[in-house]
């Protein structure tokens, strides 16, 4: 059986919600974490067509990108729009759950999924968000050292920038005494114990720190391992809002955003800026991300691609000489919605749980655009 909270852990590994703004409300929102998911319906928005289509699917658990319950609730009236959509989900038994600004900040997220659907490379992130990074140290009886270390390089300890599986090994003694009750691997009850060991230490970050620890336990000989975990002061360099990177080939800006208009399949995009402008560099943030102005300008981007760009903001671009393209908030965020589907997917997969994973067909934009 698969539940709520199982589908929880798969999210939160990918997305820690450590990640999330502080003003954010995600994790989740409606729903009882030790019920039985049957099926999952990925959103970029709850609506009330959204859980007709759930109910339709079967699916009884949606997870969604924006929030339902964004601000709190002080009652839960059926005459307010969030308070009838909260009724409806647990009246037709759905769990909801929202990944929003932690699933911005995450390394294969909002920001990465659009970067890529740009066509972006050698991307770097706009704005760096503090995740804790931590050193893991267990120490391994001798013949044990390469699955401990292996293991933890397999839960993806040890990353740091292009490398993988980095870690530190040295040798030592270690000694022990099993008290009464206790089943040694090695020695005896009552007797101090002098063992050949290797001391193992690796980065971890937050997102992982729990599963890396598991797997370690799992292949540790040891009934009670030793191991340490320490909160580092370095940066994980991989997690944070934006994503700054080069085009694959130099675009007038006009050009640029004829092609963002096709590879976001929007029906308009606004542009700010000279259309014959050629750009190199390109900056960009899902949803809204006006905030980064100055930033992209400080990093050389040429353009901004971001939504919901407000007049005043777009002088603002202008005078500093930065292009914006606004494709709108929900044609840059809603590329992730496939994503997400597709990694649940496969760690569900991956897990031997049989469990569809749909991605809503439901429009959720509010705007429609009309010519003429
Ligand atoms: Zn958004």
């Amino acid at each position: 059986m698969i539940t709520c909270k199982k589908v929880m852990r798969i999210i939160e590994e990918f997305a820690p919600k450590g990640l999330a703004a502080e003003w954010d409300n995600v994790g989740l929102q409606v729903g009882n974490p030790e019920g039985e998911v049957k099926s999952i319906l990925v959103t970029l928005d709850v609506t009330e067509e959204v859980l007709d289509e759930a109910v339709s699917l079967g699916a009884n658990m949606i997870v969604s990108h924006h929030p339902l319950i964004f601000k709190s609730l002080k009652n839960l009236r059926y005459d307010s729009p969030t308070g009838w959509l909260v009724a409806k989900a647990v009246q037709s038994n759905i769990h909801i759950y929202a990944a929003h600004t932690n699933a911005d900040n995450t390394i294969e997220g909002v920001n990465q999924c659009l970067a890529r659907r740009i066509g972006l490379k050698n991307t770097q992130v706009l704005k760096r968000e503090s995740s804790k990074l931590y050193k893991v140290v267990v120490y391994v009886p001798e013949g044990f050292e390469n699955t401990v270390r292996t293991a933890m390089g397999d839960a993806g300890a040890g990353r740091l920038g292009d490398y993988s599986y980095c870690s530190f090994m040295t040798s030592g003694t270690g000694s022990f005494k099993p008290l009464e009750g206790a089943n040694p691997f090695i020695g005896k009850q009552g007797r101090l114990e002098e063992v050949p060991e290797y001391r193992i230490e690796t980065v971890v970050p937050e997102a992982i720190l729990h599963s890396t620890i598991s797997k370690m336990l799992q292949v540790h000989p040891y009934e009670e391992p030793a191991y340490d975990v320490f909160l580092l002061e370095n940066q994980d360099a991989r997690y944070g809002l934006g994503r700054i990177g080069e085009l694959e080939e130099p675009l007038e800006l006009g050009c640029l955003a004829e092609k963002i208009k096709e590879d976001l399949d929007c029906p308009w995009v606004l542009v700010s800026g000279d259309l014959e402008a050629v750009i190199k560099r390109a900056a960009l943030c899902g949803g809204a991300g006006a905030d980064l102005i100055y930033l992209a300008k400080s990093r050389n981007a040429d353009v901004l691609v971001t939504g919901d760009v407000k007049y005043h903001e777009a002088m603002t671009a202008k005078e500093l000489g930065l292009s914006i393209i606004d494709a709108g908030h929900n044609a840059t965020e809603r590329v992730f919605i496939p994503e997400l589907a597709e990694y649940l997917r496969k760690k569900l997969n991956k897990q031997g749980e049989e469990i569809d994973v749909y991605t809503s067909t439901i429009d959720t934009n509010p705007w429609t655009q009309v010519i003429g």
